[in-house]
């Protein structure tokens, strides 16, 4: 018999027809002579009933013993049925237990036993995680999360870039040694990449547009609701953009995120509570662009305590994007708030050529990137203006000697997308094994 997807059930391609049905067992109830399962696959799930009549006592009882999470193979008949959530149901004929539950472990793997566990997103779900990923929510998440991962992807491609893979054991920092993670390395010290970025610019003359998505690790030891210490990363370098150019890319990966999301996964946002407008103004909007003087200046207005020349951190970018109906960047920061690869303002040496991307509805930044310092000349002053030793970043120094061009590039979180756009209350509920300071296990 042909094994069939429960969404396919429910979207009416097997009215009345006699199916297979692989999954595992979301809720059981019943009496002695009728139980109501549902079956829960990858794709939904459905309500099968087994009459003790028509299965007979040994399969009756084998599915009366069947604790939630078994995993089963049913068949039966996919029965159109209003009452049933989800319009059908499937009359059981026979149930196979392909894996039992111990019922020495009985664990509350319900939606709602897990909540009720610990009060929701806690520690007992986090040590639990590999049973929590099979909830709904969990589920959702994933999907979408795999739908954002697609849609950078095509949206790159389709523009003609190339995928470029960096190492990830490297001799330098990005962000700032005091994020680095430090690794042995046979007898010497090596780092856990911050970023494909340098390494990307060393291929911008070989291919002038590439892109990736790769995991960033940062040694982040505060928690915070947008940090993780393994993170994954989409960064794009391209050659000959000036930082308008740039934007125009991120602006046009967030805009494919959000149309893809809306084409592919409307049901799993909905069932999230997101508003479906709201997701098409984010696809279909031009995004803002603002100076970083004039959020320190509506910031200040606010009665928030900053000074120019501080860069904006998590409670500042919450406060400015409270009100923001679609993503602004913010361009030109100070150049004393960022490291050396940005490019200096040729019209006024106090700024950076950089952005970043900030989301609405309270969730900051998304995106940061900039026109990146390309003559040797610069790159060298810079360097050596910031006290940053240039022997580990020899071969950057080498890109600007041998044909420097103008070039930029971004990088975007993809976990703070997904959570942004998931409407998550925290970064760790989009991504399936969290890790930050606290926790590197299960
Ligand atoms: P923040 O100031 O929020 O810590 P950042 O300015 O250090 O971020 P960038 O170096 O600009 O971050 O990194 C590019 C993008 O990567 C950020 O805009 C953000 O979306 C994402 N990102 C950076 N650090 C983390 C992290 N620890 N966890 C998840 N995403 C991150
Ligand atoms: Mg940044």
């Amino acid at each position: 018999m042909k094994t069939v997807w429960i969404s396919d059930i429910l979207n009416g391609k097997h009215d009345g027809q006699k199916v297979e049905l692989k999954g595992w067992v979301k809720r059981s109830r019943g009496s002695n002579k009728i139980r109501f399962i549902v079956l829960r696959d990858s794709t939904g799930s459905i309500q099968c009933v087994a009459k003790r009549d028509s299965v007979g006592d040994e399969c009756f009882e084998n599915i009366k013993s069947a604790l939630i999470e078994s995993s089963l193979i049913i068949h039966g008949e996919a029965n159109p049925d209003e009452r049933a959530d989800g319009g059908y149901e499937i009359i059981v004929d026979s149930v196979e237990i392909v894996g039992p539950v111990n019922p020495e472990t009985p664990f509350p793997i319900t939606e709602s036993a897990m909540a009720a566990a610990d009060g929701g997103e806690t520690e007992f779900l986090l040590d639990n995680r590999h049973l929590y990923l099979r909830t709904t929510r969990m589920t959702t998440m994933l999907k979408l999360r795999s739908t954002v991962f697609g849609a950078i992807h095509s949206y790159f491609r389709d523009l003609d870039f190339i995928e470029y893979q960096a190492p990830n054991f490297v001799a330098g920092a990005v962000e700032g040694g005091s994020t680095l993670f430090e690794v042995p390395y046979f007898g010497r010290k090596a780092y856990l990449t911050q970023s494909w970025q340098l390494y990307a610019e060393a291929a911008m003359p070989a291919l002038e547009r590439l892109y990736t998505i790769a995991p960033s690790f940062r040694a982040e030891k505060s928690r915070t609701r947008r940090h993780l210490t393994e993170f994954w990363h989409a960064e794009m370098e391209v050659a000959w953009a000036d930082n308008q150019e740039i934007m125009s890319y991120g602006e046009g990966v967030v805009r494919k995120i959000a149309g893809s999301l809306l084409d592919e996964r409307s049901e799993e946002l909905a069932s999230l509570g997101r508003d479906l407008d709201v997701i098409g103004r984010y696809a279909d909007s031009k995004y803002p662009r603002m100076r970083y003087d004039e959020a320190v200046e509506t910031l200040q207005g606010l009665g928030v305590e900053i000074e120019w020349g501080q860069d904006l951190d998590y409670s500042k970018e919450k406060i400015l994007t409270q009100d923001f109906d679609v993503p602004h960047f913010l361009t030109h920061y100070p150049k004393i708030a960022k490291p050396f690869y940005h490019r200096v303002d040729p019209d006024d040496d106090k700024y950076v050529l950089c952005h970043d991307l900030l989301a609405p509805e309270g969730y900051g930044e998304i995106i940061g990137g900039g026109e990146r310092t390309w003559s040797e000349e610069e790159i060298l002053a810079r360097i050596d203006e910031e006290g940053t030793p240039r022997e580990p970043y020899q071969f950057y120094i080498d890109t600007r000697t041998y044909g420097g061009v103008p070039h930029g590039g971004f990088g975007l979180g993809v976990d703070r997308v997904c959570s942004w756009l998931s409407g998550a209350d925290h970064i760790r509920e989009v991504i399936p094994f969290p890790r930050d300071s606290r926790r590197v296990t299960p």
